[in-house]
């Protein structure tokens, strides 16, 4: 097995800040799910990894790139991270050498059913879990899990391991056209996203060339969708990479309104707001009717009135 593949980066994550990746699946894809939008190739999926990186060899190539820039150390995968065997025994080793740097895993959701990566998860600093649908036939559409995966299931143990993980915890729903994004999975996404702590929900859609023919929603599309969720809700628009700018009018009301019913990032509402209404935004700043809120590492803009209120854990 090639060793200098299995730690990747830093990259700059927005969402995460300086992000070395480690890949649990280095050599070949090993999923538990073979979602539409994969940006791997397809394949079948496996509840086991075959091929399986030791620990040792994972933690010298980790001490060779770890450093002090580093904000996070991601577990990622050629797949799903979490079917690494090993993966409480690994937390604790980087523990022993990470230092004050922070962990992170990024998972689809569907092992914390194992009592085994549920308590390895709680471990970590920070984990992002994807939610992609609440029915079970959008669910086996969209991300096509291995046999025997029940959603409800899943939605069960995601929502029992937010009222005790002691961490951050940030759930990500990428967003397909004519399969999650209709109204009725939206609010059945939202009643469950209610019930569970998060610090963000990040909003995205597809943003790289998909496994299977999928489109995913245009920025106005994902903006309409945040906000048929409950403004309590810490929503984050995520996906910009093709965004096209939507270049809108909104007069001060409407600016205090739209931040009202959802906090967005100034990245949100450079592709929103036309010339004039940035203007107006930047006056409602200056008068501190507009004020920033800091969650993760994101910067949200917010009326000065609801400041106490919105993106409360
Ligand atoms: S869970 Fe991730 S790696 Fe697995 S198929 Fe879906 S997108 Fe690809």
């Amino acid at each position: 097995m090639e060793k200098n593949n299995i730690i990747f980066g830093p990259i700059n994550s927005r969402r995460f800040g300086m992000s070395l990746g480690i890949d649990l699946s280095p050599s070949t894809k090993q999923c538990n799910f073979d979602c539409l939008y994969c940006e791997l190739a397809p394949m079948a999926t496996v509840d086991a990894q075959s091929e399986v990186v030791e620990i040792p060899t994972i933690i010298s190539e980790l001490k060779k790139h770890l450093s002090q820039s580093i904000d996070v150390i991601t577990l990622t995968a050629n797949g799903e991270p979490t079917l690494y065997p090993y993966l409480s025994e690994l937390i604790d080793e980087i523990d022993k050498i990470k230092n004050t740097t922070q962990t992170l895993i990024l998972t689809n959701s569907a092992t914390l059913i194992e009592e085994k990566v549920f308590n390895a998860l709680l471990k970590l600093d920070q984990v992002k879990l994807s939610l992609d649908a609440i029915s079970n036939d959008v669910f086996k559409k969209i991300d096509r899990p291995h046999e025997n995966i029940n959603i409800n299931d899943v939605v069960d143990r995601v929502k029992e391991f937010s009222k005790i993980y002691k961490g951050k915890l940030f759930i990500e729903i990428l967003f397909v056209h004519g399969l999650n994004d209709t109204k009725q999975e939206v609010e059945k996404l939202n009643n469950v996203l209610l019930d569970i702590n998060c610090e963000r929900i990040d909003l995205g859609t597809i943003d790289r060339p998909p496994a299977y023919p999928v489109v995913g929603i245009s920025y106005k599309e994902l903006h309409e969708v945040s906000l048929i969720f409950d403004s309590s809700l810490p929503i984050h628009i995520a996906s910009r990479v093709h965004a096209e700018p939507y270049n809108a009018y909104y007069s001060d009301e409407e600016i205090l309104n739209t931040l009202d019913k959802r906090p967005l990032t100034m990245d949100d509402i450079n592709l929103l707001f036309d010339t004039d209404s940035m203007a107006r935004l930047k006056n409602l700043i200056d008068k501190q009717k507009v004020v920033k809120k800091v969650v993760g590492n994101l910067e949200f803009l917010i009326p000065h009135a609801n400041e106490k209120r919105k993106l409360k854990k």
